[in-house]
């Protein structure tokens, strides 16, 4: 049944692409400002549906999620049609007289599977870039969120014809048929694990795949930094949705002569930013679900608790928590937290925390707190991550000139801005010759063509 729906869905879609709807420009422009108006006008809808789903407070789920969708929109709007634009490049002197230009055409049908943590963000970003490329797209929300997943469900078919762009809710079983489909694009995010099933269903009809994953991102802390201002960040981006972001900092790497000022600096923060008893702060979040919560609880049996640890299951609620003197092989450092636990690992020199990261997956995200600019192009030379701030967390999510993705084990396909126009888009090279000149060198016979193109190509190009 859901197999049959699946398919008609995608058929419908086809054929809209193939009427050529969605190459005109000005049709992807009055969508995307049309779901930046329906988006706009649910607002108390969508904040509602997210302190439903996991108590997500309104200046977060703003911020995060909705404000974030809206400037991606109106960026959008605004610029689709440069984006749009084919893109005179140079042309190398012995295709002399030519020009070179990239067309951007759409891709046709995309899949966009997104996750529960910022339910209505993730799935609206990549469709930004769908929309505004001239595909249309099949975006499946995460039932983990199901309020937020219905709210984002009623607002796309209030703006869309289901033949452009059509929300499909469920589980992994309906995940799974979509998957069964052929699509021209599909872009998850997720987990690893689930990223893994995505990429071999996308590997029968060769489709493109985009993973934006997860992984520890580490937070590398020098003792020449501002520690105030440091222990303020880390800990706003670490409790920031309780913890259940991808770019949340996982773990702290801290040199030990900063080590003791910056606990106690944290402790303090949590306090200023949620009071004695965060049970009973407005700004705090809660686990998503009953699973997650029971994952994040086992992972504080680790350490020290210098701060937190307390939990409620009935509300789903985990204490913003700093662990300290945890070891490389506890839990908490073997998996992806998701979860508002902070654990503190020490480190003597620098080279130490670099080695510390470079012996584990590649993370979506690096974080590093120094003023020293050497330290600063260490750190980014020496390892590797999808992202990265400097004296920051997770703020380059928000600037949609840098592209944002991951690397290695946290995927693969980088989008905002720009880069989800490209990555929504096939980038067609194309060569536009004139008739004033030939090279007849090219033609056979080639007699000397060899000896005289050795030449030309070592010494003229
Ligand atoms: P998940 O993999 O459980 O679910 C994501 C989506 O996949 C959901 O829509 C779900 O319905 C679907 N799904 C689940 N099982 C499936 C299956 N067997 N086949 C097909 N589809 C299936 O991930 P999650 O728990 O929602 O998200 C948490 C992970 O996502 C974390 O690792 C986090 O770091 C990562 N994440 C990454 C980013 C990023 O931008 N890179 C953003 C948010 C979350």
């Amino acid at each position: 049944m859901e197999e049959l729906d699946a398919s008609r869905i995608v058929a419908r879609q086809r054929d809209f692409f193939d009427s050529g709807a969605t190459r005109d420009v000005g049709v992807r422009e009055k969508h995307l400002k049309a779901l930046a108006r329906a988006i706009d006008g649910a607002r108390s809808r969508i904040l509602k549906a997210m302190k439903e789903d996991m108590g997500k407070p309104g200046w977060e789920a703003y911020i995060a999620e909705m404000g974030q969708s809206l400037s991606d929109l109106d960026r959008a709007a605004r610029n689709v049609r440069s984006w749009a634009r084919p893109r005179l490049v140079a042309t190398p002197p012995y295709l002399f007289p030519a020009s070179s230009w990239i067309y951007p055409e759409p891709l046709g049908v995309s899949l966009i599977i997104a996750p529960w943590n910022y339910p209505m963000g993730l799935a609206v970003a990549p469709l930004v870039g769908a929309v505004a490329a001239g595909d249309c797209a099949v975006v499946k929300p995460s039932e983990i969120a199901p309020a937020t997943s219905a709210v984002l469900a009623a607002v796309l078919s209030e703006t869309f014809d289901p033949a452009y762009v059509k929300a499909v809710e469920g589980g992994p079983e309906v995940a799974r048929s979509l998957l069964e489909q052929r699509f021209d694009c599909i872009f998850y995010t997720g987990s690893a694990r689930v990223g893994q099933l995505v990429m071999e269903a996308a590997a029968k009809n060769l489709t493109p795949v985009t993973l934006e994953l997860g992984g520890k991102c580490p937070c590398i802390v020098e003792p020449d930094t501002d520690l105030r201002h440091t222990a303020r960040r880390v800990a706003w981006g670490k409790f920031f949705n309780a913890g259940q972001t991808c770019i949340s900092p996982d773990y702290l790497l801290v040199n030990s002569a900063a080590k003791q000022e910056l606990i106690t600096e944290l402790a303090a923060c949590v306090r200023r930013f949620y009071g004695d008893d965060p049970s009973k702060s407005p700004d705090y979040a809660r686990m998503v679900s009953d699973a997650h919560f029971e994952r994040v609880k086992a992972l504080l049996d680790a350490g020290e608790v210098v701060t937190g640890g307390e939990t409620d299951a009935r509300s789903r609620f985990i204490a913003p928590t700093i662990l300290d003197r945890v070891s490389p092989e506890d839990q908490v450092m073997q998996e992806e937290i998701f979860g508002p636990v902070l654990p503190v690992v020490e480190y003597g020199e620098l080279e130490e925390a670099i080695a510390f990261v470079n012996e584990r997956p590649r993370p979506l995200a690096l974080y590093l707190f120094t003023r020293d600019r050497g330290k600063q192009a260490r750190v980014l030379a020496e390892t590797s991550s999808g992202g990265c701030c400097i004296n920051d967390v997770m703020v380059h999510f928000s600037n949609s000139r840098l592209p944002f993705g991951g690397v290695g084990m946290s995927g693969f396909g980088k989008y905002h801005g720009r880069h989800s126009f490209d990555t929504f888009s096939n980038l067609k090279g194309v060569v536009r010759k004139s008739f004033l000149f030939d090279a007849y060198v090219r033609y056979p016979p080639y007699r000397n063509a060899l000896k005289w193109t050795r030449k030309l190509l070592r010494y003229v190009f």
